[in-house]
Protein backbone atom coordinates (compact mmCIF):
# COMPACT_ATOMS: atom_id res chain seq x y z
CA UNK A 1 0.00 0.00 0.00
CA UNK A 2 1.25 3.76 -0.99
CA UNK A 3 2.62 5.17 2.70
CA UNK A 4 1.99 8.71 1.06
CA UNK A 5 -2.25 8.16 1.09
CA UNK A 6 -3.86 10.98 2.42
CA UNK A 7 -5.28 8.96 5.48
CA UNK A 8 -1.52 8.29 6.71
CA UNK A 9 -0.64 12.16 6.09
CA UNK A 10 -3.75 13.20 7.98
CA UNK A 11 -3.18 10.74 10.80
CA UNK A 12 0.74 11.80 11.18
CA UNK A 13 -1.05 15.77 11.49
CA UNK A 14 -3.21 14.62 13.82
CA UNK A 15 -1.09 13.07 15.95
CA UNK A 16 1.01 16.48 15.70
CA UNK A 17 3.66 13.93 15.25
CA UNK A 18 5.44 14.73 11.75
CA UNK A 19 3.82 17.94 11.12
CA UNK A 20 6.39 19.25 9.09
CA UNK A 21 6.88 21.33 6.19
CA UNK A 22 7.34 18.53 4.07
CA UNK A 23 4.32 16.60 5.38
CA UNK A 24 1.94 20.07 4.87
CA UNK A 25 3.30 19.98 1.01
CA UNK A 26 2.85 16.20 0.70
CA UNK A 27 -0.73 16.64 2.61
CA UNK A 28 -1.83 19.81 0.28
CA UNK A 29 -1.19 17.73 -2.94
CA UNK A 30 -3.46 15.52 -1.51
CA UNK A 31 -6.53 17.96 -1.06
CA UNK A 32 -7.23 20.08 1.71
CA UNK A 33 -6.29 19.51 4.92
CA UNK A 34 -9.10 21.31 6.77
CA UNK A 35 -12.24 19.09 4.89
CA UNK A 36 -13.71 18.31 7.18
CA UNK A 37 -13.43 21.21 9.49
CA UNK A 38 -14.11 18.65 12.30
CA UNK A 39 -10.85 16.82 13.32
CA UNK A 40 -7.56 17.42 15.70
CA UNK A 41 -5.91 18.02 12.09
CA UNK A 42 -7.53 21.74 12.58
CA UNK A 43 -6.44 22.50 16.22
CA UNK A 44 -2.05 21.91 15.30
CA UNK A 45 -1.83 25.81 15.85
CA UNK A 46 -3.96 25.35 19.04
CA UNK A 47 -3.51 22.15 20.96
CA UNK A 48 -5.91 22.48 24.05
CA UNK A 49 -8.89 22.23 21.35
CA UNK A 50 -8.39 18.82 21.84
CA UNK A 51 -6.52 18.24 25.13
CA UNK A 52 -9.47 16.58 27.99
CA UNK A 53 -9.13 18.27 31.22
CA UNK A 54 -11.44 16.18 32.91
CA UNK A 55 -13.10 14.31 34.56
CA UNK A 56 -11.78 11.07 32.81
CA UNK A 57 -11.71 7.50 33.19
CA UNK A 58 -8.46 6.36 31.62
CA UNK A 59 -8.94 2.96 31.78
CA UNK A 60 -11.91 3.08 29.76
CA UNK A 61 -11.08 5.80 27.49
CA UNK A 62 -7.89 4.17 26.64
CA UNK A 63 -9.82 1.08 24.97
CA UNK A 64 -11.46 3.71 22.41
CA UNK A 65 -8.62 5.57 20.58
CA UNK A 66 -10.68 6.01 17.83
CA UNK A 67 -13.70 7.57 19.46
CA UNK A 68 -11.18 9.52 21.50
CA UNK A 69 -8.38 10.88 18.63
CA UNK A 70 -10.73 9.90 15.15
CA UNK A 71 -8.91 9.81 11.92
CA UNK A 72 -8.75 13.09 10.17
CA UNK A 73 -11.36 11.64 7.74
CA UNK A 74 -14.38 10.97 10.60
CA UNK A 75 -16.82 13.70 10.13
CA UNK A 76 -20.27 14.01 11.86
CA UNK A 77 -21.87 11.45 14.13
CA UNK A 78 -24.45 8.03 14.13
CA UNK A 79 -26.26 5.96 16.26
CA UNK A 80 -24.20 4.21 18.74
CA UNK A 81 -23.02 1.26 17.01
CA UNK A 82 -20.75 -0.24 19.76
CA UNK A 83 -22.15 -2.53 22.07
CA UNK A 84 -20.57 -5.11 25.13
CA UNK A 85 -21.42 -8.09 26.84
CA UNK A 86 -18.67 -7.22 29.28
CA UNK A 87 -20.95 -4.84 31.35
CA UNK A 88 -24.15 -6.50 30.57
CA UNK A 89 -25.34 -8.23 34.28
CA UNK A 90 -25.33 -11.28 34.65
CA UNK A 91 -27.84 -13.59 35.54
CA UNK A 92 -25.81 -15.88 37.66
CA UNK A 93 -28.03 -19.43 38.69
CA UNK A 94 -26.27 -22.87 39.85
CA UNK A 95 -25.79 -24.19 36.02
CA UNK A 96 -24.42 -21.60 34.58
CA UNK A 97 -25.52 -17.81 33.64
CA UNK A 98 -26.84 -15.23 31.07
CA UNK A 99 -26.19 -11.95 29.87
CA UNK A 100 -27.62 -9.49 27.37
CA UNK A 101 -27.49 -6.83 24.87
CA UNK A 102 -31.10 -6.77 23.18
CA UNK A 103 -32.89 -3.06 21.37
CA UNK A 104 -33.59 -1.97 24.72
CA UNK A 105 -29.25 -1.47 26.11
CA UNK A 106 -28.34 -1.16 22.30
CA UNK A 107 -30.88 0.82 19.95
CA UNK A 108 -29.49 0.57 16.66
CA UNK A 109 -29.55 -3.08 17.23
CA UNK A 110 -33.26 -3.86 15.29
CA UNK A 111 -32.86 -6.80 13.83
CA UNK A 112 -30.59 -8.96 16.26
CA UNK A 113 -30.80 -9.67 19.73
CA UNK A 114 -27.38 -11.12 21.65
CA UNK A 115 -27.39 -12.98 24.40
CA UNK A 116 -23.64 -14.53 25.85
CA UNK A 117 -24.54 -17.75 28.13
CA UNK A 118 -22.58 -20.25 29.95
CA UNK A 119 -23.37 -24.09 31.10
CA UNK A 120 -21.56 -25.75 33.61
CA UNK A 121 -20.69 -29.44 32.67
CA UNK A 122 -24.26 -31.07 33.17
CA UNK A 123 -25.66 -27.41 33.52
CA UNK A 124 -29.31 -27.20 31.64
CA UNK A 125 -30.93 -24.19 29.73
CA UNK A 126 -34.45 -25.51 30.60
CA UNK A 127 -37.05 -26.71 28.26
CA UNK A 128 -38.41 -23.88 26.33
CA UNK A 129 -39.94 -21.86 23.12
CA UNK A 130 -40.06 -18.26 22.20
CA UNK A 131 -41.28 -16.04 19.32
CA UNK A 132 -38.10 -15.98 17.35
CA UNK A 133 -35.23 -18.12 15.69
CA UNK A 134 -32.56 -18.54 17.73
CA UNK A 135 -28.89 -19.17 15.99
CA UNK A 136 -25.99 -19.52 18.69
CA UNK A 137 -21.94 -20.19 18.06
CA UNK A 138 -20.15 -22.27 20.73
CA UNK A 139 -17.17 -20.16 22.02
CA UNK A 140 -15.75 -22.48 24.46
CA UNK A 141 -16.17 -25.91 25.58
CA UNK A 142 -19.50 -28.33 24.14
CA UNK A 143 -23.40 -28.28 23.96
CA UNK A 144 -25.92 -30.83 23.87
CA UNK A 145 -29.25 -29.73 21.85
CA UNK A 146 -32.81 -31.17 21.49
CA UNK A 147 -35.58 -30.17 19.73
CA UNK A 148 -38.74 -31.27 17.84
CA UNK A 149 -40.61 -29.89 14.88
CA UNK A 150 -44.21 -30.03 14.14
CA UNK A 151 -44.47 -33.47 12.92
CA UNK A 152 -42.71 -35.10 16.18
CA UNK A 153 -39.40 -35.21 14.75
CA UNK A 154 -36.28 -34.56 17.30
CA UNK A 155 -33.16 -33.99 16.81
CA UNK A 156 -30.65 -34.72 19.64
CA UNK A 157 -27.28 -33.37 18.75
CA UNK A 158 -23.67 -32.35 20.18
CA UNK A 159 -22.33 -28.71 19.54
CA UNK A 160 -18.40 -28.59 19.82
CA UNK A 161 -16.82 -25.17 19.85
CA UNK A 162 -16.70 -23.34 16.82
CA UNK A 163 -20.20 -25.31 16.23
CA UNK A 164 -23.65 -23.76 15.48
CA UNK A 165 -26.88 -24.24 16.40
CA UNK A 166 -30.86 -22.93 14.87
CA UNK A 167 -33.57 -23.22 16.14
CA UNK A 168 -37.03 -22.01 13.84
CA UNK A 169 -39.48 -19.24 15.72
CA UNK A 170 -41.13 -21.49 17.75
CA UNK A 171 -40.36 -24.62 17.82
CA UNK A 172 -39.10 -26.07 21.63
CA UNK A 173 -35.73 -26.77 22.94
CA UNK A 174 -33.08 -27.23 25.37
CA UNK A 175 -29.03 -26.91 25.87
CA UNK A 176 -26.92 -28.84 28.20
CA UNK A 177 -23.37 -28.05 28.23
CA UNK A 178 -21.34 -31.25 27.94
CA UNK A 179 -17.45 -30.11 27.82
CA UNK A 180 -14.86 -30.66 30.25
CA UNK A 181 -15.77 -27.29 31.52
CA UNK A 182 -19.33 -27.05 30.42
CA UNK A 183 -19.54 -24.38 27.32
CA UNK A 184 -20.24 -20.81 26.62
CA UNK A 185 -22.09 -19.80 23.69
CA UNK A 186 -23.36 -16.37 22.22
CA UNK A 187 -27.19 -16.79 20.80
CA UNK A 188 -28.78 -14.03 18.09
CA UNK A 189 -32.43 -14.05 18.58
CA UNK A 190 -33.75 -12.50 15.06
CA UNK A 191 -35.67 -9.66 16.33
CA UNK A 192 -33.77 -7.00 18.11
CA UNK A 193 -36.39 -6.58 20.50
CA UNK A 194 -36.35 -10.47 21.98
CA UNK A 195 -35.33 -11.02 25.12
CA UNK A 196 -33.65 -14.36 27.26
CA UNK A 197 -35.73 -13.49 30.45
CA UNK A 198 -39.13 -13.77 28.18
CA UNK A 199 -39.48 -17.35 27.23
CA UNK A 200 -42.21 -19.77 27.36
CA UNK A 201 -40.88 -22.01 29.98
CA UNK A 202 -41.93 -25.82 30.52
CA UNK A 203 -41.89 -25.35 34.42
CA UNK A 204 -44.04 -22.20 33.96
CA UNK A 205 -47.01 -23.47 32.33
CA UNK A 206 -46.94 -26.74 33.87
CA UNK A 207 -47.02 -24.87 37.14
CA UNK A 208 -49.72 -22.65 36.24
CA UNK A 209 -52.32 -25.12 34.35
CA UNK A 210 -54.51 -26.44 37.54
CA UNK A 211 -53.71 -30.63 38.14
CA UNK A 212 -56.91 -32.18 36.49
CA UNK A 213 -56.46 -30.46 33.42
CA UNK A 214 -52.49 -31.72 33.53
CA UNK A 215 -54.08 -35.64 34.35
CA UNK A 216 -56.57 -35.02 31.36
CA UNK A 217 -53.66 -33.97 29.20
CA UNK A 218 -51.19 -37.21 30.30
CA UNK A 219 -53.63 -39.41 30.86
CA UNK A 220 -52.47 -40.07 34.25
CA UNK A 221 -53.08 -39.61 38.00
CA UNK A 222 -53.17 -35.63 39.05
CA UNK A 223 -50.37 -36.72 41.80
CA UNK A 224 -48.06 -38.06 38.80
CA UNK A 225 -47.53 -33.81 39.01
CA UNK A 226 -47.77 -33.25 42.72
CA UNK A 227 -43.74 -32.26 43.04
CA UNK A 228 -43.11 -30.59 39.65
CA UNK A 229 -41.33 -27.36 40.14
CA UNK A 230 -43.48 -23.61 41.47
CA UNK A 231 -41.01 -21.43 39.90
CA UNK A 232 -39.05 -21.72 36.56
CA UNK A 233 -35.87 -23.44 36.69
CA UNK A 234 -34.33 -21.45 33.73
CA UNK A 235 -30.90 -22.42 34.14
CA UNK A 236 -29.44 -25.42 36.61
CA UNK A 237 -27.31 -27.68 37.53
CA UNK A 238 -28.36 -31.23 36.03
CA UNK A 239 -26.89 -34.75 35.23
CA UNK A 240 -24.80 -35.55 32.50
CA UNK A 241 -26.58 -37.17 29.52
CA UNK A 242 -26.26 -40.84 28.25
CA UNK A 243 -24.54 -41.44 25.21
CA UNK A 244 -25.71 -39.78 21.86
CA UNK A 245 -26.73 -41.86 20.17
CA UNK A 246 -28.94 -44.05 22.66
CA UNK A 247 -30.73 -40.43 23.28
CA UNK A 248 -31.46 -39.53 19.44
CA UNK A 249 -33.29 -43.18 19.14
CA UNK A 250 -35.26 -42.84 22.53
CA UNK A 251 -36.31 -39.13 21.52
CA UNK A 252 -36.99 -40.10 17.63
CA UNK A 253 -39.39 -42.90 18.69
CA UNK A 254 -41.48 -44.09 15.91
CA UNK A 255 -41.59 -40.38 14.57
CA UNK A 256 -37.70 -40.07 13.49
CA UNK A 257 -35.42 -37.33 12.93
CA UNK A 258 -35.78 -34.10 11.46
CA UNK A 259 -34.90 -33.49 7.97
CA UNK A 260 -32.06 -31.37 8.37
CA UNK A 261 -29.87 -31.38 10.80
CA UNK A 262 -29.96 -28.37 13.63
CA UNK A 263 -26.31 -28.06 14.21
CA UNK A 264 -23.36 -27.08 11.93
CA UNK A 265 -19.39 -27.05 12.51
CA UNK A 266 -18.75 -23.65 11.41
CA UNK A 267 -14.75 -23.58 11.91
CA UNK A 268 -14.47 -27.30 10.67
CA UNK A 269 -15.42 -26.01 7.00
CA UNK A 270 -12.82 -24.94 4.50
CA UNK A 271 -12.58 -21.40 4.31
CA UNK A 272 -15.15 -19.84 1.73
CA UNK A 273 -12.75 -17.52 0.92
CA UNK A 274 -8.55 -17.38 2.33
CA UNK A 275 -6.29 -14.90 1.31
CA UNK A 276 -2.71 -13.66 2.60
CA UNK A 277 -4.58 -11.25 4.65
CA UNK A 278 -6.85 -13.91 6.49
CA UNK A 279 -9.82 -16.00 6.17
CA UNK A 280 -13.75 -15.69 6.19
CA UNK A 281 -16.49 -18.64 6.56
CA UNK A 282 -19.50 -18.03 5.81
CA UNK A 283 -22.29 -20.15 6.60
CA UNK A 284 -26.36 -19.32 5.60
CA UNK A 285 -29.21 -21.65 4.17
CA UNK A 286 -27.12 -22.86 1.56
CA UNK A 287 -24.75 -24.54 3.17
CA UNK A 288 -26.90 -25.20 6.88
CA UNK A 289 -30.46 -25.50 5.47
CA UNK A 290 -31.90 -25.44 8.63
CA UNK A 291 -30.75 -21.55 9.20
CA UNK A 292 -33.45 -20.24 7.05
CA UNK A 293 -33.63 -16.52 8.03
CA UNK A 294 -29.77 -16.40 9.62
CA UNK A 295 -26.34 -16.04 7.72
CA UNK A 296 -23.19 -15.06 9.06
CA UNK A 297 -19.65 -15.03 8.56
CA UNK A 298 -16.58 -16.01 10.80
CA UNK A 299 -13.65 -13.71 9.50
CA UNK A 300 -10.41 -14.08 10.66
CA UNK A 301 -7.83 -10.60 10.06
CA UNK A 302 -4.28 -11.70 10.40
CA UNK A 303 -1.95 -8.63 12.19
CA UNK A 304 -1.88 -5.31 10.20
CA UNK A 305 -5.27 -6.75 7.64
CA UNK A 306 -8.44 -5.65 7.35
CA UNK A 307 -11.77 -6.53 6.35
CA UNK A 308 -12.09 -5.33 2.80
CA UNK A 309 -14.32 -1.91 2.39
CA UNK A 310 -17.72 -3.49 1.55
CA UNK A 311 -21.51 -3.22 2.75
CA UNK A 312 -24.03 -5.70 2.45
CA UNK A 313 -27.20 -4.78 0.29
CA UNK A 314 -29.84 -7.17 1.81
CA UNK A 315 -29.69 -6.95 6.19
CA UNK A 316 -28.44 -4.96 9.11
CA UNK A 317 -24.46 -6.78 10.28
CA UNK A 318 -24.91 -7.74 14.24
CA UNK A 319 -21.02 -8.05 14.79
CA UNK A 320 -19.74 -10.63 18.02
CA UNK A 321 -15.81 -10.03 18.66
CA UNK A 322 -13.88 -13.16 19.46
CA UNK A 323 -10.70 -12.28 19.78
CA UNK A 324 -8.10 -10.02 19.14
CA UNK A 325 -8.23 -6.03 18.75
CA UNK A 326 -10.48 -4.28 15.78
CA UNK A 327 -10.87 -0.56 14.56
CA UNK A 328 -14.23 -0.01 12.11
CA UNK A 329 -15.28 2.64 10.45
CA UNK A 330 -18.46 3.22 9.02
CA UNK A 331 -19.58 5.62 6.30
CA UNK A 332 -23.24 6.79 5.69
CA UNK A 333 -24.53 9.78 3.35
CA UNK A 334 -24.31 13.49 4.80
CA UNK A 335 -21.32 12.48 4.75
CA UNK A 336 -20.62 10.89 7.81
CA UNK A 337 -17.44 8.45 8.81
CA UNK A 338 -17.49 7.36 12.06
CA UNK A 339 -14.59 5.10 14.02
CA UNK A 340 -14.91 2.49 17.22
CA UNK A 341 -13.04 0.18 18.87
CA UNK A 342 -13.53 -3.46 19.91
CA UNK A 343 -12.37 -6.09 22.11
CA UNK A 344 -13.58 -9.47 22.77
CA UNK A 345 -16.89 -9.92 23.85
CA UNK A 346 -18.27 -6.36 21.78
CA UNK A 347 -20.68 -6.17 19.78
CA UNK A 348 -20.85 -3.96 16.32
CA UNK A 349 -24.09 -3.06 14.09
CA UNK A 350 -24.09 -1.89 10.25
CA UNK A 351 -27.17 -0.90 9.42
CA UNK A 352 -28.01 -2.10 5.68
CA UNK A 353 -25.76 -1.02 3.13
CA UNK A 354 -23.88 1.76 4.84
CA UNK A 355 -19.98 1.47 3.74
CA UNK A 356 -17.35 -0.20 6.44
CA UNK A 357 -14.12 -1.74 7.21
CA UNK A 358 -12.75 -3.70 9.88
CA UNK A 359 -8.95 -3.35 10.77
CA UNK A 360 -6.92 -5.81 12.62
CA UNK A 361 -4.87 -2.95 15.02
CA UNK A 362 -3.68 -5.82 17.56
CA UNK A 363 -0.40 -8.31 17.13
CA UNK A 364 -2.63 -11.33 17.30
CA UNK A 365 -5.24 -12.82 14.67
CA UNK A 366 -8.79 -10.17 15.05
CA UNK A 367 -11.68 -13.33 14.89
CA UNK A 368 -15.13 -11.87 14.68
CA UNK A 369 -18.98 -13.20 13.65
CA UNK A 370 -20.81 -11.09 11.34
CA UNK A 371 -24.26 -11.70 11.73
CA UNK A 372 -27.33 -11.19 9.46
CA UNK A 373 -31.20 -11.53 9.51
CA UNK A 374 -31.13 -12.90 6.22
CA UNK A 375 -31.50 -16.65 4.34
CA UNK A 376 -28.39 -15.53 2.51
CA UNK A 377 -24.98 -13.68 2.69
CA UNK A 378 -24.24 -10.74 0.64
CA UNK A 379 -21.91 -8.02 0.53
CA UNK A 380 -20.42 -5.70 -2.13
CA UNK A 381 -16.98 -5.28 -2.07
CA UNK A 382 -15.26 -1.59 -2.97
CA UNK A 383 -12.69 -2.63 -4.98
CA UNK A 384 -14.39 -5.61 -6.87
CA UNK A 385 -17.12 -2.49 -7.88
CA UNK A 386 -14.20 -0.35 -9.22
CA UNK A 387 -12.67 -3.32 -10.73
CA UNK A 388 -15.10 -4.96 -12.84
CA UNK A 389 -16.96 -1.14 -13.98
CA UNK A 390 -15.36 -0.01 -16.97
CA UNK A 391 -11.72 2.05 -16.09
CA UNK A 392 -12.69 5.20 -18.19
CA UNK A 393 -16.03 5.68 -16.11
CA UNK A 394 -13.58 5.19 -12.69
CA UNK A 395 -10.65 7.06 -13.76
CA UNK A 396 -12.77 9.94 -14.07
CA UNK A 397 -14.22 9.94 -10.43
CA UNK A 398 -11.08 9.54 -8.46
CA UNK A 399 -8.29 11.20 -11.09
CA UNK A 400 -6.81 7.76 -11.06
CA UNK A 401 -4.90 7.09 -14.19
CA UNK A 402 -6.45 3.47 -15.84
CA UNK A 403 -3.70 1.52 -15.66
CA UNK A 404 -3.31 2.13 -11.84
CA UNK A 405 -6.94 1.47 -11.75
CA UNK A 406 -6.26 -2.30 -13.14
CA UNK A 407 -4.01 -2.92 -10.20
CA UNK A 408 -7.18 -2.45 -8.00
CA UNK A 409 -7.96 -6.55 -6.53
CA UNK A 410 -10.62 -7.57 -8.80
CA UNK A 411 -11.49 -11.04 -6.96
CA UNK A 412 -13.24 -9.52 -3.94
CA UNK A 413 -10.37 -10.70 -1.07
CA UNK A 414 -12.96 -9.98 1.78
CA UNK A 415 -9.72 -9.80 4.17
CA UNK A 416 -6.91 -7.98 2.61
CA UNK A 417 -3.23 -8.02 3.90
CA UNK A 418 -0.92 -5.47 5.43
MN1 LIG B 1 -34.02 -20.52 23.22
MN1 LIG C 1 -19.61 -6.31 6.89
Amino acid sequence: MDTLSRRHLLAAAAAGTVATAATAAQAASFGNPDRPPQGAVNTLDNPASATDPGPQNPALAAQFPGAFSPPATDVGDMPLFWASFNNAPRRIQNGGWARQVTQADFAISETIAGVNMRLTRGGIREMHWHQQAEWAYVSKGACRITTIDTSGRANVEDVGEGGLWYFPAGLPHSLQGIGEDGTEFILCFDDGKATEYNTLMLTEWMAHTPPDVLALNFGLPAETFARIPLDDLYIFQGRMPGPLAADQAQAAGAAGRMPQSSVFNLTGMEPTRRTRGGEVRIVDSRNFPAATTIAAALVTVHPGGMREMHWHPNADEWQYYIAGAAEMTVFNTGPKAVTQNFKPGDIGYVKKSLGHYVRNTGTTDLVFLEVFRAPEFQDVSLSDWLAHTPRAMVAQHLNVDEATIARFPSDKPAVVPE
